[in-house]
This record gives C-alpha cells, structure tokens and sequence, in this order.
C-alpha cells in the first residue's frame, strides 16, 4: 500500500444545481471511501470543486441575459453549500476561476509549449456569420458519426461517450443560432495524442483492478488510434492562452479543468500552513491517484490527463478511475431540462441526508446503469434502516437502560452461539474493509447491513425478555453481545451515515472521534454506562413518497409544456429527396457489440441482400425483441464504420419527447421502394 491517497471528484459545471445523478456518478462514491480512509488512519486527501470554464457556463449565462461570472458566482456557492449540507466531506473545494489556478493551469500549457510537445495547426473551423463568433464544443450539435445519435455536442457525444471535434459532426448546427455554420481558418494548438499512444498503453497494462467498463472503453479507444486534440479555442470566457500571438483564445476546458485539482491542492496546501506540501500529492510516487467520475468523463481522466501530466513530465498518474454508469429515476434516463431529476437542495427539504446516502449507497450504478425510484427508497428506509438497523439498535439499548440500569452487563462463561455472534464484528470488518479498498462500495453497505442483521437475529433466538426473569447471566450475556455488535456498528456504518452514527456513538457514551482499529468485540468496557436509546430512524409513509413523485411529475409536465418539438428543418429540393433511396426491410438478427453501450449490430433483409446495420439503439430495444421487426431503411446511405463495423444504411427511428425511440413500421415486403 503506497503512503498516501489523493483522491479527486469530477468537477462539476458551475451552471446549475446538483442532482441525484451527480451524487451517485462521482461524490457519494468518493466520499464513502475516503471517509472509510480516514477512519483506517490513512493519509488521505479529498479534492474537488467548481468547473467555471468551458461552453455550457457561458450558454447558461447568455440564457439567462447574465454575465458568466454571475453564472459561476452563484452556483459555486450553492453547489458548495448543497455538498456540506449532504456530508459530503472535502478537504477542500476550489474554483477554476481563481488565480492560482489561471496560474498553474498557464504554467502547464507554457511548459509543453517551450518543450515543444504541441503541434499548430492552422484550419478551417466552424464559424457563425449572424453570431460572428467561432463554435466550439457546445456551440455547435448534429449528428455523432461513431453512433449516429442525432444531438451530440463538438466536443462529445453523450450517447456513445467519443470525443469529438465540432468538425467531425454530421450535419452540424450552431446553438446559438441554428443556423448551418460556415467554415473559416484559425490557429490552434494540438496535443498529439498519438505520440502518447505507446506510453497510455504500456502505463494502463500496468494499471491493477480496474473495472471491466472503463477498462474495456478506454481499451477500444486505443484501439481506434489516438488523434490530435486542440487544446485551445477561440472564446472569451477561460483560462487565456498565454501566448501573444494568441490573443482572444483560451485554454480549452478539459485541458484546463483536471488541473484544477492540483491548483485546489495547491490552495489547501497553502491553507494548511504548508504551501509545498501539494508536492507530495502530486509528484511523489508514494501516492495514489484516484479519480472518481461519472463514465461520460472517462476519456479525459483515462487518456487526455494522463497525456498531459505524461508530458509535463513531474507528476504521478492515476492509479485508478473507478468510474461510474449512470443513474437512472422511476425507469427513466435523467434529464435536467425535461425536468426529470431529484436535486439535492429539494430532498434535503423533506428528508435527513443519511437516508439518502444509505440508499444511493445500495444502488450506486457501479458496473452498469441503475434506478432510483421513491419507493425503492422508502422500502429500503423502512425494512432496512428502521426495521433492521434502528431495531436492533433501540431494542439493545432500551432493553439495557430498562433492566440493567444502562450498564453494560459482564460477559461471563459464554455460550458458543454468544462467541460466535461476537466472532462476527471481526469478519465482517474484515469483509468491509477489503470491499472499499476494492471500490466495492454497495458491497461494503450491503456487509455492514449484514452485521445488523446478524446482531438482530441474534437478539430475536436468545429472547432476552425471557431470560430476564429466570436466568439474569444468559440475558446479561445476550445483551453484552448485542451492545458490542451495536458499538462496532456505530463506526462501520460512520463513512455511510455519519450523522446518525455520531448519534447512536454519544447514546453508547463512546467519546472521540471513531477510528477503524477501535472495532472489536470489546468496544464497550464492561461496567460503561449507556444512555437511553432513542429512535434512530422513523418509517416513511406513502403519502410522503406520494408528495415526491407528485412533485416529479408536475415539474416535468409543466417542462414538457415549455419545451417544444424539434423545429422545422429547412426546406429542401424535391430532387434532393428523391436521391434517398428507402426500402422496407426486416431485421433478421440483432446482436451487442461490445464497448458500444447504445449500438446494436443488425441484420437486415431488404429484399435485394442482406445488410449489415449498426444502429443506436440499445437502450430502447433487446436483441431478442427486435428480430422479425419490419423496418425502413435508407438504402443508399455511404457505408461507415462505427466500433469497427462497416454499417451500411440506417434504420428510421422517430424519436419520443421523452428520448424514447420507437420503429417506422411499415407492412411492405422487404425490398419495396418507399417514396
Ligand atoms: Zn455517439
């Protein structure tokens, strides 16, 4: 084990508020395990902050007819607020627009450029005559040419998760105006990422337990071949480009952003008393670097910050990326702008943040996408927290408190079934802690509850409201046992809900702060006074989750209301239509491919051959469904390839508000001309 962790959290987008989604993608996950380093004595660091750079702050800014730095300003504070307000324990939270980190992230951009590691390129860009501006990144959409997904960003594509150049979209529009872009010639400056192949691919061999899904994207990547990226763009709002002939450019965000967690460890360090001690954090081998993330961040933590740090040269990489899926609420993919998603100001209203942790912690997407729905919540609130935990716990400390004056009874000739039970604090510990060393996070919960249960069976078979009346050592010895179980748990579940273990630690009169080497079977000296036991947990009622999903649904109404249909397209020449070449086909085999979340591989009839299509549609269909499914196709679309796979046509798809994807059917035989 190296000498230190420095764990990181994606910096999230200063332009809105936290949600559900962001919880369980990076934070809660990062929290966990750095709030179990923390108990285990490690020395551990948890940096994070605000992401004030890029396009989506200066679109919400320009939305909302303010300045950028209002935009920033006000959701740094709230976003920083929210995060305390739920536990989530930082050793400290920056922001990319202060000046220590304008500072480094030049520093490092100046750095490569005297080393001479960029490439200039002067080209053609996309340009918008009305806006007179460059698009870059969000600036500009269409259609992603690795998945075909109709509404990807320049810079990525959020369906297949590819990075991308607003260049390479298909049909491109500008999001400002959406109007058809013009191209125009700028300079820019390219981080070769291909130099950087062999090296990514020599360092990620050595890399150990990582998960298969991010493993296994950023192996398909590679595998692509690594291309160019700009690291500058022609906007005002950043990190200027500290070159003079680069004036009214700036750091493009993702070169800029993961810096920002060496500048936040910077200012913690200067914080600390100790300016030079961020070193040790990022420069000397003895340290961990983890990131957590969502998975739409896996590319920039996997390949273009390694890259960067690579080339730089001074620093360490990370260890590990135990990125996360996505999260999904009542079956359906999270949306802030359909007005589908919990924020995190809004539950904290109505409900206590443990809740919260525990039950995001049972579901945390960690190899694939998961659900949240209200009353998954209120069922693991009620028949977990309450029935399991806060029984155990008030049955053992009221009954000690009713019977033996709240003094923890000696422990004297114990059974076998008594040794065994308290035997079990230490396997379980052990079971714990290799989990969140793992970044197994729900099974480090889902063993901690496990303990619980343990301690309540337990107490249930040896029936100590019997006992207490003929046979006073056996009860005494039930509820030594059931008090020491009790007294472990307090700091097992301490990273998961440390409000409420803080709690139950000052009812067992245990002083100080909790640390992972106090759990034993003998945490409570015999003799120790207890207090009486309060309610941990109270149930939560259907008509409490009723309000949340009442509220859900309203939001999300009233922002289907704002929202319109995709606008009309422009008008098009009649022989420009009658160059598409339609026919009816029918799926014949459908089939995963592997890495691609979203594609399926399909065979195709179209009457006159068979074809091979690969089509987005995953997420709205299994392979097992579709085959047999009557189709239409464009024919005579350019062949492509997409993840290796030659596709040659596309299948029509009409798209629901909601994002669902549903079928043009038609009943023709396949090979029929649709015109
Ligand atoms: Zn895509």
């Amino acid at each position: 084990m190296s000498k230190r962790t420095l764990v990181t959290s994606a910096l999230p987008y200063a332009n809105g508020p936290i949600h559900l989604g962001h919880l369980a993608g990076a934070y809660l996950p990062a929290d966990l395990y750095v709030r179990y380093k923390r108990l285990t004595d490690q020395d551990v660091i948890h940096i994070c902050g605000s992401d004030e750079h890029g396009v989506p702050i200066t679109i919400a800014a320009e939305k909302e007819g303010v300045s950028p730095q209002d935009i920033v300003d006000k959701f740094h504070e709230q976003n920083k607020q929210i995060f305390k307000d739920f536990g989530i324990n930082f050793d400290y939270y920056g922001r990319t627009s202060s000046p220590v980190h304008h500072k480094t992230s030049q520093e490092f951009f100046t750095k490569l450029y005297e080393d001479d590691i960029f490439v200039q390129k002067t080209e053609e860009q996309l340009y918008d005559p009305e806006a007179k501006m460059f698009l870059p990144d969000r600036y500009v959409r269409g259609t992603c040419p690795n998945c075909g997904y109709e509404d990807a960003y320049g810079d990525q594509c959020e369906n297949c998760g590819t990075s991308l150049s607003p260049t390479e979209l298909i049909d491109p529009k500008s999001a400002i105006t959406g109007d058809i872009p013009e191209t125009k010639e700028t300079t820019h400056w390219y981080l070769p990422l291909g130099d950087f192949q062999d090296r990514l691919e020599k360092w990620l061999e050595t890399r150990e337990n990582w998960k298969p899904n991010v493993a296994g994207q950023v192996k398909s990547w590679l595998n692509d071949g690594l291309e160019d990226r700009a690291v500058t763009r022609d906007l005002t709002w950043g990190v200027p480009v500290p070159l003079d002939e680069a004036e009214g450019k700036v750091l493009y965000v993702w070169f800029d952003a993961p810096i920002g967690y060496i500048s936040a460890t910077k200012e913690w360090a200067e914080q600390q008393g100790d300016p030079e001690r961020w070193k040790t954090y990022w420069q000397d081998e003895e340290t961990d670097l983890i990131h957590f993330i969502g998975k739409d961040n896996i590319v920039f933590h996997c390949i273009m910050f390694p890259a960067t740090l690579m080339a730089h040269g001074d620093y360490v990489l990370p260890k590990n990326v135990p990125a996360n899926e996505f999260l999904n609420l009542e079956g359906k993919k999270l949306s802030t702008s359909r007005g589908w998603a919990v924020w995190l100001d809004e539950y904290l209203k109505d409900f206590e943040p443990d809740l919260l942790r525990y039950v995001l912690g049972t579901i945390l997407p960690e190899t694939k996408d998961s659900d949240f729905s209200w009353e998954d919540f209120q069922n693991k609130v009620n028949s977990e927290l309450a029935d399991v935990l806060g029984n155990f716990v008030y049955r053992t400390t009221s009954f000690t408190e009713n019977y033996f004056d709240g003094k923890v009874p000696e422990l004297t000739d114990p059974t076998k079934k008594d040794r065994e039970t308290l035997s079990q604090i230490a396997t379980q510990k052990e079971k714990i802690s290799k989990a969140y060393e793992e970044f197994k996070l729900r099974e480090a919960i889902a063993e901690t509850m496990n303990l619980a249960r343990i301690g309540n069976k337990y107490f249930t078979e040896l029936e100590p409201w019997h006992t207490r009346k003929d046979d006073r050592q056996t009860c005494g010895n039930t509820l030594h046992v059931c008090l020491q179980v009790t007294a472990a748990l307090s700091v097992l579940f301490d990273p998961v809900l440390p409000n409420k273990m803080a709690q139950l630690r000052k009812e067992l009169n245990i002083p100080g702060k909790p640390n992972w080497s106090d759990i034993s079977d003998s945490i409570l000296p015999r003799g120790s006074t207890i207090n009486k036991g309060a309610i941990l947990f109270e149930k939560i009622e259907d008509e409490e989750v009723e309000t949340q999903l009442q509220k859900l649904c309203n939001r999300a109404e009233k922002q289907s209301d704002e929202t319109n249909y995709e606008p009309l397209k422009e008008n098009m020449e009649f022989d420009d239509f009658m160059k598409m070449d339609l026919r009816a086909g029918k799926i014949l085999e459908a089939s995963h491919i592997e890495n691609a979340n979203k594609l399926l591989k399909l065979r195709v009839d179209i009457g006159l051959e068979t074809r091979t299509i690969v089509s987005g549609i995953s997420n709205d269909f299994d392979p097992e469904d579709i085959t047999g499914q009557k189709v239409c196709v464009v024919a005579n679309l350019a062949p492509k390839k997409l993840m290796g796979i030659e596709s040659n046509g596309m299948i029509l798809m009409a798209e629901e508000e909601d994002g669902s994807l549903k079928f043009v059917e038609t009943d023709a035989e396949p090979g029929s001309p649709i015109t």
